[in-house]
């Protein structure tokens, strides 16, 4: 078996194991496999080989050109900083945005969605911590973008929310960040009256707190593809 299969099935059991010690279904966790950097061979590996059908990808010109390459059941999540004069290219290839994190991103996607009639599930992307990210709604943005949101019809709809923990935090930090993601998400849900069911948060080296906190997508590049 490759290293490439090798990783995917231990990802995959460890994910199911998480889940059963803290009492969820594995299918409740999707798993996205971040394969930036990496060619589309491995993509295409995954794919005939296991099934496998989720890949994030963090620039536009990388995902469409894997996109181009790969079959068209392959689901592609952009899950990195998405600048505005990108987002017609972004929504020609990507069926799930992760990285929404301004105000007027999130209305430009709407606009360029009803002239394109696309509806690529949305994620705000929020920093929790405060710190270290540079990207992301504070929550009070994020709320307010809710209350904004709830007198509307989405073309593109807003199904959740995405974080990224600070490298290396320990555990408490880990519960706070994660914790506080589905929180605010509760929050945002009771303000709009819309359920938003995803959580899109934990990766390599933080899935399985992620994953007790209530993730609904795991996005994990290293341990599956390697060091990039
Ligand atoms: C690269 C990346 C990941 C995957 O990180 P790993 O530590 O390699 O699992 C997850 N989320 C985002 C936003 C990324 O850019």
């Amino acid at each position: 078996m490759s290293p490439l299969l090798k990783n995917y099935d231990d990802v995959t059991q460890e994910l199911a194991r998480v889940c059963q010690e803290c009492g969820r279904t594995p299918g409740s966790v999707q798993l996205l496999a971040v394969s930036k950097t990496f060619p589309a061979q491995d993509v295409e590996e995954l794919f005939r080989q296991r099934g496998h059908l989720c890949f994030g990808e963090n620039r536009v010109q990388e995902l469409k050109e894997k996109a181009s390459l790969l079959p068209k059941e392959v689901q592609w999540h952009l899950i990195g900083h998405l600048q505005a004069n990108k987002v017609r290219h972004a929504l020609e290839c990507a069926q799930w945005i992760h990285g929404v994190d301004t105000a007027s991103l999130f209305w430009r996607i709407q606009e360029i969605a009803s002239q394109m009639d696309a509806s690529p599930r949305l994620l705000l992307e929020v920093n929790v911590s405060g710190e270290e990210s540079k990207f992301g709604f504070t929550p009070q943005e994020a709320l307010a973008l809710a209350r904004e949101a709830s007198s509307r019809t989405l073309q593109a709809p807003l199904v959740g929310l995405m974080t990224m923990a600070p490298l290396q935090a320990d555990k408490t930090v880990l519960e706070r960040v994660f914790g506080g993601l589905r929180n605010l998400r509760g929050q945002m849900e009771q303000l709009r009256g819309v359920p938003m069911p995803e959580l899109s948060m934990g990766m390599s080296g933080d899935y399985p707190e992620a994953i007790r906190q209530g993730a609904t997508i795991v996005r994990i590049g290293t341990a599956i593809f390697g060091h990039r």
